[in-house]
């Protein structure tokens, strides 16, 4: 795919901005963007330019986003997507009000969860196969809660989804739920394909704008497309445009949730039959040895055709990878999942030996290396017991992750912050009957019965047992501190006597408050629980706490996704915790966002979360009777559906055939995740799953121990130094570099564990105020003329407020009233004070951009604020400092960021943009002094050399994972001795200058000392 992007650009002359690729993650649209420069370097002579310009390579849904904005920016501009946990806590919010789905509940006849669940699975289709259809209530969504209720009651679903009290229901809900999406300024991941598909057949003027902008498109995993894709695919390409499609269908994964691998078929036949279309064959694998292609092959032949396409065998493409040693690929058994856990640790544990810094032989870009734990996954098919091999590893002191799926609530540290907020939030049990429950997780994992006290002690013991510190006198201090935190948000006052044990003056500070509360910040609460845990001390060294602390960090990412709705309240908060709780036991993935760098811990990861992944190593556990193939593979799939309409959206796609084939497409992408050793096991002394004979006979037949025993697989092994994979490729943005040059630990923090930093009323204050920076610049000319009448332009800026450009989900009342206000002042003045330059030039805003920093191959990408077009090709980047003090705090730039920010602006312009920019000037739009509201900075060669410079070495360090490196740079605030008491990480980081600071807090206050027994 990327050499025929290449091919276009360089070779066809097709515009940059043309040409649309879209890859299933965000990961994969990362690696494809390297290799589409890579190509176009590889056919384009020396000198000439090998950037991606204005190409969009992504995901179909950030296109989807990204259009929706392009193409009606007065509606779609402020519009985020809104992920999994925050859309559960969204409807939960809306459940018995709003969405009325305690209707579709009773007409079920089912619980509170299965009834939301059924309908967002259900609503969902309806997306996926592009049949939404809603009439929403005239005029604006309303931007307050206030009205809210009722525009959404009069919204109507027009999609015939049958008669009946089941499907009357659900579109009642479908309606409001679309509605409410409205009214908060979100799309979700479904919402945001129909959304776009039906903007398309709406408005042919914008088909025809989209058709003239991009006429040639690639579309990778195609076998797992989905209906509203396919459509949108088709809509795109119209009769003129090229299509390149990449897929395997065996490979086609996604069924229950929408992916038609029958869409596949149709185009190949298509493709197949016209004049110009062709259908090539590609076999070459470039990933596995021999041996695994050949078992890969074997298996393929047991999954049944589909239609008329093919199914090549796989050829070895990769010279260099070939097998070693016949136990490299092996099929052990063993008689219980206990014995089949501990000898994967053991061999895990005799591939890497980080005692002496050496790992098995493992050939990669660079040449031969020892490998580490990161190189290695051990993959289930479902996370039902993830927890036993997780255990396992555990105990022989092996770091591992639980990188998706569910299994991420049956950590104890996980359990244990759960029933700590659960017990902040005023709730008393925690309820759900399913297999993935959470009461059936704290079951398993504690034993303990569901109740946020009896989880906060069990896991605490838990965690103890492990050899974490967490001590007796923590645990009754987390105790006492949620008791006082659930009174406090009671509107109780709670007595300043009790607060005497509690160690975490911010955590007293809170609870001292009088008065009842108006509103909690979830992702602040949890930062307060993590600091009075002290779970900084897990941070020092043992793998064991390295990896409690990245679950924390996940945890920290989905607290952040159910507090996105918006302004929560203390009802809201216990709410938004029972969804997280529900929603995360059966379904917690992190964020699709790929970590940055990925820990150095073995994946644990459930197969269908490894698609698009490659190991060296692939320990394929489980593969016993009933878990796979799942014994829920072909079980009917019922939806709240009743008529034509099943005709269209047929449930029987949504479950495996008798062949169990989607299973079977499973366990091939499972065994092609494999590079070098690929062992797959079972356990048991009952009935054997009918894959398990068929894949250990392939193993045989490859060449691949079958017949040794357990203890001689793998043999053969050589040594080399451990080193980490070094083609992993750093795709990241300037605030994120910034995190680094600040302090790698913050970076380590925010970026590979995931924490996120807490979210106040301000947050949005500054993306408002570009968003109108960016309406001023789209059309400069009409605001200079405004610029000598200050009503018409208050009128004006007020217009655009209303218009939703300038929406703040976390503050409501005289807070919003007061930044409106401000915003309104500050680009009001803007105008009057640059009028003749509005007047007279033209901008270019909002310019996204990418640039490749080649020598550590780290791809850098960001938003110009607006680029002046003085003379093109010469111009003037301009950024804009939005200058709202509470927003600002954690972002303002000392002068040399500053410096460096825009100077890879204008390293990015020269490069990517293809401008000269002569100089940057950076406007403090809020600052009075004229003298300081506005900076100049240089972009002579010299300032760009520096600026990549700084960028290479900083991307090198973060390659060689230094990251305990505490503050570097001088802190904001003469008063502090460094930047640690500006951080949003302070409260609970675990390195030393952190833990310094608030011991010498903690006595300044008299405050009991840490783990003391008062
Ligand atoms: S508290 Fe200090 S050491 Fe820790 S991440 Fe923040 S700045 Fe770095």
């Amino acid at each position: 795919m990327a050499r025929r992007v290449a091919w276009w650009v360089a070779v066809d002359d097709v515009p940059r901005a043309s040409v649309v690729a879209f890859t299933f993650t965000e990961k994969a649209a990362e690696e494809m963007k390297f290799r589409i420069r890579r190509h176009i370097q590889g056919v384009t002579p020396p000198g000439e330019t090998m950037t991606l310009g204005g190409m969009y390579v992504g995901t179909l849904h950030s296109f989807c986003l990204k259009a929706l904005r392009d193409l009606k920016p007065e509606v779609y501009h402020n519009f985020d997507v809104l992920a999994e946990g925050g859309r559960l806590a969204l409807v939960q919010r809306g459940y018995h009000g709003i969405l009325g789905l305690s209707g579709f509940q009773a007409a079920l006849g089912s619980g509170q969860y299965a009834a939301m669940e059924d309908f967002l699975e259900a609503y969902d289709l309806l997306n996926e196969y592009g049949e939404a259809d809603v009439r929403l209530p005239k005029g604006r969504a309303p931007q307050n809660s206030k009205g809210e209720a009722e525009w959404c009651k009069e919204a109507v679903l027009k999609t015939n989804v049958g008669k009946g009290a089941v499907p009357e229901a659900f579109a009642v809900c479908a309606a409001r739920y679309y509605a409410y999406l409205r009214c908060r300024r979100f799309l979700d991941f479904s919402t945001c394909q129909a959304e776009l598909l039906t903007l398309l057949r709406r408005e042919p003027t914008l088909v025809e704008r989209v058709r003239e902008r991009v006429t040639h498109l690639v579309v990778d995993e195609v076998q797992d497309i989905n209906p509203v894709q396919y459509a949108i695919i088709r809509s795109i390409l119209g009769e003129r445009g090229r299509l390149t499609a990449v897929g395997d269908h065996r490979q086609a994964i996604f069924h229950w949730r929408g992916g038609r691998v029958d869409l596949m078929s149709d185009l190949y036949d298509e493709l197949k039959g016209s004049a110009d279309g062709e259908v090539i064959e590609l076999s070459n694998n470039f990933r596995s040895t021999p041996r695994i292609i050949a078992v890969a092959n074997g298996w393929a032949r047991t999954i049944g055709g589909v239609r008329s396409m093919t199914s090549p065998d796989m050829e070895h493409g990769r010279k260099g990878r070939v097998d070693r040693h016949p136990t490299h690929v092996a099929a052990p058994a063993f008689p219980d999942r206990q014995r089949e856990a501990g000898w994967i640790a053991e061999k895990i544990n005799a591939l890497v030996r980080p005692d002496n810094g050496t790992g098995a032989l493992h050939d990669g870009q660079d040449g031969n290396r020892g490998l580490t734990y990161s190189d290695i996954a051990v993959l289930i098919r479902s996370t039902t017991d993830a927890r036993t091999y997780m255990t396992a590893l555990s105990a022989l002191g092996i770091p591992a992750v639980v990188r998706a799926g569910p299994d991420l609530f049956s950590q104890p540290e996980v359990l244990l912050f759960l029933g700590l907020l659960a017990r902040m939030a005023g709730v008393d049990q925690f309820f759900g009957a399913r297999h993935n429950s959470l009461p059936q997780r704290i079951q398993t994992v504690l034993g303990c019965p569901p109740t946020p006290e009896a989880v906060i002690q069990a896991a605490a013991a838990s965690l103890r047992q492990s050899g974490l510190l967490m001590t007796a006198a923590v645990e009754k201090r987390l105790l006492l501190a949620t008791a006082l935190s659930q009174a406090r948000m009671q509107g109780q006052r709670v007595d300043r006597e009790k607060l005497n044990p509690l160690r975490n003056p911010k955590l007293v500070e809170w609870l001292r408050g009088a008065g009842s509360t108006r509103r909690v910040f979830p992702q602040a609460l949890y930062q307060l629980l993590l600091a009075e845990a002290e779970v900084g001390n897990w941070e020092s060294g043992s793998a064991r706490g390295a990896t409690a602390m990245f679950h924390l960090g996940q945890l920290s990412s989905l607290v952040t996704g159910i507090e996105t709705p918006g302004w929560t309240d203390p009802s809201d908060f216990k709410y938004q915790i029972i969804a997280l709780c529900m929603w995360g036991a059966a379904n917690a993935r992190t964020e699709e966002a790929p970590l940055l760098v990925a820990p150095d811990a073995v994946t644990i990861s459930t197969i269908h979360s490894a698609k698009g992944l490659e190991f060296p190593v692939v320990f394929l556990a489980d593969v016993n009777n009933r878990r796979f193939p799942s014994g829920w593979a072909t079980r009917a799939r019922s939806v709240p559906f009743d008529g034509p309409i099943l005709r269209r959206i047929d449930p029987r796609h949504l479950v495996d055939n008798a062949n169990y084939d989607y299973e079977r497409r499973l366990m091939y992408v499972a065994l092609t995740r494999s590079e070098r050793y690929l062992f797959v096991t079972c356990s048991g002394t009952k009935r054997r799953s009918p894959f398990w004979d068929t894949v250990r006979s392939e193993i045989g037949q490859a060449g691949g121990a079958t017949s040794q025993p357990p203890q001689d697989v793998p043999s053969g092994l050589t040594f080399l130094k451990s080193v980490h994979r070094r083609d992993v490729r750093l795709v990241t943005s300037f605030s994120d570099l910034r995190y680094y040059l600040e302090c790698p630990h913050d970076f380590y923090l925010r970026k590979v564990l995931g924490f996120s930093p807490t979210i106040d009323q301000a947050f949005g204050y500054g993306r408002g105020v570009h968003n109108l920076m960016r309406e001023v610049h789209s059309r400069p000319e009409e605001w200079a003329t405004l610029a000598d009448d200050p009503k018409a332009l208050a009128a004006r800026v007020q217009e655009l407020i209303e218009r939703g450009l300038f929406y703040l989900r976390y503050t409501t009342g005289e807070p919003l009233e007061r930044m409106q206000n401000k915003a309104k002042e500050i680009v009001s003045d803007y105008v009057r004070l640059y009028s003749d330059e509005l007047a007279k030039l033209k901008f270019e805003p909002e310019l996204e951009f990418e640039t490749l920093i080649e020598q550590e191959q780290t791809l850098v990408s960001g938003a110009i604020d607006v680029v002046r077009l003085d003379d093109p090709p010469r111009v003037t980047i301009l950024d804009f400092k939005s200058g709202e003090a509470e927003s600002d705090a954690a972002v303002r730039l000392a002068e040399d960021e500053m410096r460096l920010q825009i100077s890879l602006y204008g390293v990015a312009a020269k490069r990517e943009l293809e401008y000269q920019p002569d100089r940057g000037l950076v406007r403090y739009l809020a600052e009075t002094d004229p003298q300081r509201r506005e900076v100049e900075v240089a972009l002579d060669d010299r300032a760009l050399a520096q600026a990549v410079n700084t960028v290479t070495t900083a991307a090198g360090r973060i390659r060689e994972r230094k990251f305990q490196v505490g503050p570097q740079r001088p802190p904001r605030n003469q008063q502090h001795a460094n930047r640690c008491p500006e951080c949003d990480f302070l409260e609970f980081c675990g390195l030393n200058e952190a833990q310094a600071y608030r011991a010498s807090r903690v006595t300044s206050r008299r405050l009991p000392r840490p783990h003391s027994t008062a």
